[in-house]
């Protein structure tokens, strides 16, 4: 499966008058793939199984940045602390105290992004709207983790061909960003990430004030 370079080359071209972030989504993807974007002057790269991505930082040049979208279990952890750029599903304050272990065992603070669940479906992970209030109080307030750097939010809509709903479930991510960044105790400039939309709806999620998108299949082709 060759990689869709027209795709990437219009994306790239639309990205850069916005200042938005793409990481490009390679989960299951080869590495002849990646090294092909790579070698465009892709640097930004997402995926979301711990095995696959420990293998694929052995064997890549060392100057990819490394985005774990995933699901992530804190008994794995470990094993990317020492690499890993940031981690966009942060959905338990549990996760986050081990990852706050593992940066200081790396000496390093890990950057990572609240996952907050704005779509209908039940199976998708992360807090909600209250819970990610109380949780941003917890990491900001109540405790220090020296080793965590909390750089804003992550979501994923539904997967609906309803334009209007994925659009509101977008906005309120992009609302919740907003009432955060203005509380006294949040660091406004470090604070400053929304990471939402992929490849069904990347466009809206530009309009509703993304600052990074998760793009695969455009760029990769359908997954397997
Ligand atoms: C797979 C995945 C993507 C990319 O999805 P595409 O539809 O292939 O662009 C983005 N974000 C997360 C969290 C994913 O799991």
């Amino acid at each position: 499966m060759a990689i869709n370079t027209e795709a990437y080359a219009r994306l790239k071209s639309k990205l850069d008058s916005t200042g938005v972030t793409l990481v490009a989504v390679s989960k299951t993807k080869s590495e002849e793939d990646i090294l092909a974007l790579y070698n465009l002057g892709q640097r930004d790269f997402g995926e979301n199984y711990v095995q696959e991505l420990v293998k694929k930082q052995e064997s890549l040049p060392k100057d990819i940045r490394w985005h774990f979208i995933g699901h992530l279990q804190s008994n794995k952890v470990k094993l990317i602390a020492p690499f890993v750029y940031l981690i966009h599903g942060v959905d338990s304050i549990k996760l986050l105290e081990t990852i706050n272990k593992e940066g200081e065992k790396n000496s390093r603070k890990i950057k990572c992004l609240l996952q907050v669940h704005i779509a209908k479906e039940e199976t998708k992970f992360g807090f909600d709207l209250i819970e990610a209030r109380q949780a941003i109080t917890h990491v900001f307030v109540e405790t220090s983790f020296s080793n965590v750097e909390l750089c804003g939010l992550m979501g994923m809509a539904s997967f609906t061909a309803n334009q209007e709903e994925v659009r509101k479930e977008l906005s309120s991510l992009k609302s919740l960003h907003e009432e955060i960044q203005h509380r006294v105790d949040v660091d406004k400039n470090s604070f400053s990430i929304v990471s939402m939309g992929m490849s069904g709806d990347y466009e809206l999620a530009i309009d509703e004030g993304s600052t990074l998108i998760r793009v695969g299949s455009l760029l990769f082709g359908a997954r397997g």
